[in-house]
């Protein structure tokens, strides 16, 4: 099939030369990477990003009266005001560097959600959510006597949004879920979930680790209260995440993690915090991470995310076209609406087995549960294969999985 395709104005050629990783070979074979979803390949401009902060400007930041100091606070702050941009912030101290989604989801929790939350409360999570976003609630529902409640989803794998109808009343205090399923691709109509649960006065918390990589996210056109990601899964660094609040939200929150940098001062009578951003970023943060980050949504601003996303499409529609003529072969979820991500199962071939087959051709899939096991038991499978697609993939590398999987059946 043609491998060099220009998807509207995406030169995939052009594109996959920015990825040093994409020249690979492995087990003999030339890499063919579909674990996007799980975390994404890096460009030359984000490795050399933070190659120059260590070489030239590694210093603290916010602290030190010296020009190295300067320098890295200065590239430091840009890239908050860049992700701002990027997520179309009304401010730039709505930006909170974490360590990723995983942190985003635990800060809300343990600080909006225990001083906000208490005994007949209730949380409203799809059966769709990642651990990371069911766990922390478990946690902070059973100090403060709330309770978690699924929300079904259809056998498609959409919501099933007569049943939250069903649900939602004034004790739903939040609704979290994410934009996009890691684990079947379902793309959430939240800006619909938001306008329902805000009418129940109910907040709601965006994980958006799956949909930042695939098109613009407007905080404000989505009217969510926090919306998180990872920089990872967007070409950037690992251990850095940004959660994003409305002000009057974060504000008054308490922190998260106390030390260095969030307070405004100490005394053993008491301690007053910081202002905003920094109320929540406790020690020295991952600036190489962060300054990496921004070079990430540079990145991804130089690109014409429009055709990034019909290319992305037709990668999809040309799997599930192959996939219908490989015997034994079953999707798992087959969502309304669904990014470049396609769970399937092999008769006769455990995922984890087919997962190590597969590696054998230089093809990396991801296998097992994806890290939402109640997903997988609503489908009644202990896991899937994952293949996920991203702006540098091809029909050749779509081809190369189904070669692959044909070899096993
Ligand atoms: N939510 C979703 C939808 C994800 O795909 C992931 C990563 N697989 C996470 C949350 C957790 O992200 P992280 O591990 O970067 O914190």
């Amino acid at each position: 099939m043609d491998s060099h395709p220009v998807s509207a104005g995406l030169d995939i050629d052009r594109v996959r030369r920015d990825f040093p990783a994409l020249g690979l070979e492995v087990h003999g074979h030339p890499l063919v990477y579909l674990d996007n979803a799980a975390t994404t390949q890096k460009p030359e401009a984000v490795i050399e990003a933070i190659s120059h902060y260590y070489r030239f400007d590694n210093a603290n930041v916010h602290r030190g009266a010296h020009a190295l100091s300067d320098r890295a606070t200065t590239a430091f702050e840009q890239s908050r005001e860049a992700v701002a941009a990027f997520l179309n912030s009304p401010h730039s101290r709505q930006i909170i560097w974490v360590r990723g989604v995983t942190e985003g989801v635990n800060l809300v929790a343990h600080s909006w959600g225990r001083s906000n939350l208490e005994e007949g409360d209730r949380v409203l999570l799809p059966y769709l959510e990642h651990h990371s976003d069911i766990v922390p609630w478990q946690m902070v529902c059973a100090a403060t006597g709330a309770t978690v409640e699924p929300i079904p989803i259809l056998d498609s794998g959409d919501i099933d949004l007569d049943a939250l109808d069903g649900m939602l009343d004034e004790r739903v205090k939040l609704v979290a879920l994410n934009h996009v399923s890691n684990a079947i691709g379902t793309v959430n109509p939240v800006r619909d979930i938001i306008r329902r649960a805000h009418a129940v006065g109910a907040k709601v918390l965006v994980d958006g680790a799956q949909a930042v990589a695939h098109w613009p996210v407007d905080v404000q056109a989505l009217d969510c209260d926090f919306y998180t990601f990872s920089g990872h899964k967007l070409f950037g660094p690992t251990g850095i995440g940004v959660l994003w609040g409305r002000e009057e939200l974060l504000d008054a929150m308490p922190p998260f993690l106390g030390g260095g940098e969030m307070i405004e001062r100490v005394s053993f009578e008491g301690t007053t915090f910081n202002s905003l951003p920094f109320k929540f970023e406790a020690g020295t943060p991952n600036i190489a991470g962060v300054i990496g980050l921004g070079a990430a949504v540079r990145y991804v601003n130089g690109l014409d995310r429009a055709g990034a996303a019909v290319h992305e499409a037709s990668l999809l529609e040309y799997t599930l076209e192959l996939a219908a003529d490989i015997p034994g072969l079953t999707r798992v979820g087959a969502p309304l609406e669904s990014v470049g991500i396609f769970s399937f199962l092999l008769e006769g071939c455990h995922p984890s087995d087919l997962g190590m087959l597969l590696d054998q051709q230089g093809i990396a899939v991801r296998t097992g549960h994806h890290c939402t096991q109640p997903l997988m038991d609503r489908y009644g499978v202990p896991g899937t294969a994952r293949a996920s697609y991203t702006i540098y993939n091809t029909r050749d590398d779509v081809d190369a999985l189904f070669e692959g999987c044909l070899l096993y059946t």
